[in-house]
């Protein structure tokens, strides 16, 4: 007797063969004709098996009542082949057993429809429900196509600090990592003595690990770091996490061009995987969540992205005789807005948008010899908008150094990061990919917060 999961049963599972299976009820259905209908989930696939139970099946007259939605089980029977609609086979049961039960009068996940709000309230429920579960398995596609995109590449995966004491992006929204006694400090008024502190400075959560990844991109050559990402920016916004996870490759060697293919590369493989390995979910997605979404994606996978300056960006949406809630001006920040006008309405493909006002820009992106403009893409993607973020380098000391103190920071705080211009100097490049923002894009999901299994915002943290 062999224990599959589900997906392996109900892809290569031959009537006949006895079977042993364990998940979690769905639903119950009992026929007038005295059979059970158990349809068991056990996430290893969107799709449930049907248990068939005969109503004369040793002890089903007490456990019947047990066999409730959310409950778990363990059912031991033959499969057949099933006349039923949309499954090839289906279990005849044998001999039953519930493993756990689950209170119908207070179980949350009952057959209906629930809000995605209501959802987020019960996180530790909600990977039960078959958008959840979808999502969960394209997260882990996902992640494993992106390190074997790098991997085939022969890039180096870099584990960079969570716990930093410089801020890569300058835009100040750090969390703080202490341990001093907040509380008796309060008390007490006293000026904070940093010198006390775990780290005996000032410690924050990393907002990008590029900085370290720029240090291994020129040893070790063409490196990537995968991991958590902090920032603390107030914005209750659709797109914006306070933890997220991203991606951010560094290559030596590359200018801004070497860049922009690698990312357009980058994203059409990762999409085209997820594409070939999950066609199931994608298309539940496609027709619960947003009929668009296959052919968004099919469009990135199927044509060349835009390359265009941010200037032009700009002439662009001036242009556009739209009335805009954020003003279009050379110099500002693109909105959400814009960048979705652009890659959804003006061109309906992705856009490489490139040399961005210097103003607007971290310091460490290679200054145009225009005096204005930075070697600075951003990466716009349909519904998402900036779904990259990435520069060629500053590798000229000189440069750098008037950046670093235009920027209004301090290059002693910067030393080693200023001495690889020092040591070796070589043009390169690289990009942060959110990985959160990949999964609204490949799933079609509104709000980033369903994207991540347990999201955390402005005043919330829960589970
Ligand atoms: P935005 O303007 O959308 O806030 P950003 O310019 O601050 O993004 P970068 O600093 O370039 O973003 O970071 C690189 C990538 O990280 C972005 O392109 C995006 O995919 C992702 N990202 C940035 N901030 C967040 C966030 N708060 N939550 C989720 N993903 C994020
Ligand atoms: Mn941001």
């Amino acid at each position: 007797m062999t224990t599959r999961r589900i997906v392996q049963i109900l892809a290569d599972g031959q009537p006949g063969e006895s079977q042993e299976v364990r998940g979690w009820v769905r639903t119950r259905r009992d026929s007038k004709a005295g059979l059970s209908f158990v349809e068991l989930n056990d996430g290893s696939c969107l799709s449930s098996l049907q248990l068939v139970v005969p109503g004369d099946l040793d002890g089903w007259d007490e456990l019947v009542a047990r066999v409730t939605t959310g409950a778990s089980l363990k059912a031991v029977g033959t499969l057949k082949e099933s006349p039923g609609q949309g499954q090839r086979v289906e279990l005849g049961v044998e001999s039953l057993e519930v493993i756990g039960e689950a209170d119908a009068d207070n179980y949350p996940l009952q057959k209906k429809r629930h809000s995605f709000e209501f959802l987020r309230e019960i996180a530790h429920l909600r990977p039960r429900t078959n958008t959840f579960g979808a999502i969960a398995r394209i997260r882990n596609v996902l992640s494993a196509a992106i390190h074997r995109f790098f991997q085939d590449r022969g890039f180096v995966y870099v584990h960079t600090p969570i716990i930093t004491t410089s801020d890569c992006e300058g835009a100040g929204e750090m969390f703080q990592v202490t341990t001093l006694n907040l509380q008796r400090l309060a008390q007490v008024q006293t000026e904070i003595d940093y010198g006390q502190d775990f780290f005996g400075r000032p410690a924050s959560l990393t907002v990008s690990g590029q900085l370290e990844a720029e240090i291994y991109a020129t040893s070790v050559g063409d490196c990537y770091t995968f991991g958590p990402t902090f920032r603390a920016e107030n914005s209750n916004t659709s797109r914006h996490l306070a933890e997220f996870w991203m991606i951010e490759p560094e290559m030596p060697f590359y200018e801004l061009p070497d860049n922009m293919d690698l990312a357009e590369s980058f994203i059409r493989s990762v999409v085209g995987e997820v594409l070939e390995r999950c066609s199931e979910d994608m298309e539940f997605f496609n027709k619960r969540i947003d009929d668009t979404v296959l052919a968004t994606l099919a469009n990135i996978t199927d044509n060349e992205f835009i390359r265009l300056p941010y200037t032009e960006a700009v002439e662009i949406l001036e242009g556009a005789g739209r009335e805009w809630e954020y003003p279009v001006e050379w110099g500002r920040d693109l909105q959400s807005e814009h960048e979705r006008f652009l890659t959804e309405e003006h061109f309906g493909q992705p856009v490489i948008l490139f040399d961005y006002p210097r103003t607007i820009k971290p310091f460490y992106m290679r200054c145009n010899d225009d005096g204005k403009t930075v070697r600075a893409m951003d990466v716009l993607v349909p519904r998402v908008g900036e779904i990259i973020g990435g520069s060629q380098r500053e590798d000229r000391l000189d440069v750098l150094l008037e950046r670093i103190t235009e920027c209004g920071m301090d290059p002693e705080e910067y030393w080693w990061y200023v001495d690889l211009r020092r040591y070796g100097s070589v043009p390169h490049s690289g990009f942060g990919l959110g990985f959160e923002r990949l999964v609204q894009l490949v799933t079609g999901m509104s709000n980033i917060r369903d994207c991540i299994p347990f999201p955390r915002t402005p005043k919330s943290a829960d589970f």
